[in-house]
C-alpha cells in the first residue's frame, strides 16, 4: 500500500481500532509474532496467540469487552452465551457493558458418541426462554467449531442468535454469514515444514506453545504420590 494511496474512511478506523487492540493483546503477553513456531497441526507459522493469557489483565478486559458491547448496544439482548473459562471472563464485561443487561450464562464443553458438544447446565436451560435473544461471546476465533456448536445449542433451546462478539479472528472463518464482530481479524499464514520459509533460513523452531498443550491434557496430569 503506498502512502498517498486514498482509503475509505471506515476502513481506515477499522484498521486503527484494530491495531490498538492488537496492541492491547501484546501487553498481556498473548500475542506472539516474528518467531519460527510449530502448531498444533504440525503445520509451522510465524504468530500465535496465547489463549489463557487473553483476559488475564482485568482492565483490558472490561474495556475490550464494552467496545464489543458498543458494537451490539443497538439490539435488545436477553442473555450471553459462552464457553471456556477466557469466552466466560469476556462474556462477564461485555454483558456488565450492555445497556439490555443480559444475564450471563455458559456452556460446558465435552464428548457425547464420540463427538465434540457443549452443553447447558438445567439451570440456565430454566432461564433460557423460547424467542430469548442471546449474544455469543468467544475470545479466539480459529475454526469456528465451538462457535457453531454454541449455534447449535441456542437454536435447539428455540432462541435467537443476534450477533457473535470476539476479540481475535481468523478471517477465513465461516460462520454462515452470521453478524460477527471480532476486535481483530487476522490470517497469518500457516506453512507444511516441507515449504515453510523460516526451516529453509535456517530459523530454529519454537515447539514451546505444542508441549504446554501437552503437559495441559488431563490424561498426563501427575498425581501427588502417596507418602
Ligand atoms: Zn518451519
Amino acid at each position: 500500500m503506498s502512502a498517498g494511496a486514498r482509503k475509505d474512511p471506515a476502513a481506515v478506523e477499522t484498521e486503527v481500532r484494530e491495531k490498538i487492540h492488537l496492541e492491547i493483546l501484546k501487553r498481556t503477553g498473548a500475542y506472539h509474532a516474528n518467531d519460527h513456531i510449530l502448531l498444533p497441526s504440525g503445520q509451522h507459522t510465524s504468530e500465535y496467540i496465547e489463549k489463557t493469557l487473553v483476559t488475564t489483565e482485568p482492565s483490558f478486559t472490561e474495556g475490550l469487552g464494552a467496545v464489543i458491547a458498543k458494537h451490539f448496544a443497538q439490539w435488545p439482548v436477553d442473555m450471553v452465551l459462552s464457553t471456556g473459562p477466557g469466552a466466560l471472563i469476556l462474556s462477564h464485561c461485555v454483558a456488565r457493558a450492555h445497556p439490555s443487561r443480559p444475564i450471563v450464562v455458559y456452556g460446558a464443553k465435552g464428548l457425547s458418541g464420540g463427538k465434540r458438544r457443549v452443553s447447558l447446565p438445567v439451570e440456565f436451560q430454566r432461564l433460557t426462554r423460547r424467542g430469548a435473544k442471546v449474544l455469543l461471546v468467544e475470545d479466539l476465533v480459529s475454526t469456528g467449531s465451538t462457535l457453531n456448536l454454541l449455534i447449535n445449542l441456542v437454536e435447539q433451546l428455540g432462541a435467537i442468535v443476534v450477533g457473535i462478539g470476539c476479540l481475535w479472528r481468523r478471517t477465513s472463518v465461516d460462520l454462515d454469514n452470521r453478524p460477527v464482530f471480532s476486535l481483530v481479524s487476522r490470517d497469518f499464514p500457516t506453512y507444511d515444514p516441507d515449504t515453510c520459509p523460516f526451516c529453509k533460513k535456517g530459523v530454529p523452531l519454537n515447539e514451546e506453545f505444542v508441549r504446554r498443550r501437552h503437559a495441559r491434557r488431563p490424561s498426563s496430569v501427575q498425581e501427588p504420590k502417596e507418602a
